[in-house]
């Protein structure tokens, strides 16, 4: 490995002068510097800056601060009482070690599990730009079967991130030419011809926390998870809803889906099959295939849509039934 240099940020100003690569949790950034993946030139670690607070947000929603630990939100009574959802999909990703050290801002930005991307003997366009997919015709049973392109096929691995996606999570950052918010489904790019770029962070931009709105009276939530083990496990599908239903009818649904696509997959599609109907197995399932209308299977992971429809029906059962 190059060697690097290291300085530690006092302001939020100073990390984005600094313009190097930030160091929180360290949980994605120090593996792939290990394996000569990343190779920053300039690490700035921003663990001293006061970015730790999970607050009331001023829209009477909730403000968490990018260098909140993983285990904090998720055990945050806010959090479990108001938005079970993001609870739970902190609680199903990696491990509670993991989970003490990874931070919201690096959540957001964990780089994909691809193991062509973490291996350099193989060519990536992620990695190495112009130099072809491996996983293309690879072995690609844990690739996306939405969002991708010739480039790249990659899944954003987040479980956090997909709840915060049905959660209509708003991104904030500091970087060289100010402030600003990014609604997080605006926030992540699909790879097209330029996978590399995974986001709309500016070279210096910092995120310095998430803004989460209040949700209507009555809304209920949840995240379901399927892998090849119960613990310590990517997602092969994953599902986020945040439902509000009245009567047995569901007035408002936000769905997401992980595991399945090159960013967090928000599903309008299933949104719009689902408000205004009865909660009933028949209009769940409309939503789940309306949710994967445009999936592309590779050669190995075609199951995977099946099993993302089973994951979103069974979200929605688990939700509306606790209506
Ligand atoms: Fe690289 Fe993306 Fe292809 Fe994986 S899917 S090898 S990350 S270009």
């Amino acid at each position: 490995m190059e060697a690097f240099r290291y300085s530690q940020a006092k302001t939020v100003e100073g990390a984005a002068r600094a313009n190097g690569t930030f160091l929180a949790g360290g949980t994605t950034l120090v593996d792939l510097m290990k394996l000569n993946v990343l190779q920053p030139t300039v690490v700035v670690d921003i663990n001293g800056l006061p970015l730790d607070k999970i607050e009331p947000a001023a829209n009477g929603g909730l403000r968490i601060g990018a260098l909140v630990r993983n285990s904090d939100l998720a055990w945050n009574a806010t959090v479990r009482d108001k938005y079970p959802v993001l609870s739970e999909a902190l609680l199903s990703g990696a491990s509670p070690q993991l989970r003490n050290m990874a931070t919201t801002g690096g959540n957001l930005l964990q780089k994909t599990r691809c193991y062509y991307y973490r291996d350099t003997n193989y060519a990536c366009n992620k990695r190495e730009p112009g130099s072809g997919c491996s996983a293309l015709n690879g072995f690609n049973r844990i690739h996306a079967v939405v969002g991708g392109s010739k480039a790249c096929v990659a899944v954003h691995p987040s479980d956090m991130a997909v709840a915060m996606m049905a959660l209509e999570a708003t991104v904030h950052t500091h970087g060289p030419k100010g402030e600003r918010a990014v609604e997080l489904n605006d926030f992540y790019l699909v790879p097209g011809e330029t996978p590399q770029h995974e986001n709309v962070l500016a070279p210096g931009e910092i995120i310095t926390h998430v803004t989460l709105p209040a949700l209507p009276a009555g809304t209920r939530s949840h995240y379901l998870k399927l892998r090849d083990r119960a613990q310590y496990e990517f997602a092969l599908a994953s599902a986020a809803v945040v439902v509000t239903a009245s009567g047995g009818r569901i007035q408002r649904a936000r769905v997401a889906l992980g595991g399945v696509g090159t960013k967090p997959w928000r599903s309008k599609e299933a949104e719009q099959a689902l408000e205004g109907q009865s909660a009933s197995a028949d209009v769940f399932k409309k939503a789940a295939d309306a949710a994967m209308a445009d999936a592309k299977p590779l050669q190995y992971n075609g199951f995977k849509i099946e099993l993302a429809k089973r994951a979103l029906v069974r979200a929605l059962q688990t939700t509306t039934e606790q209506a």
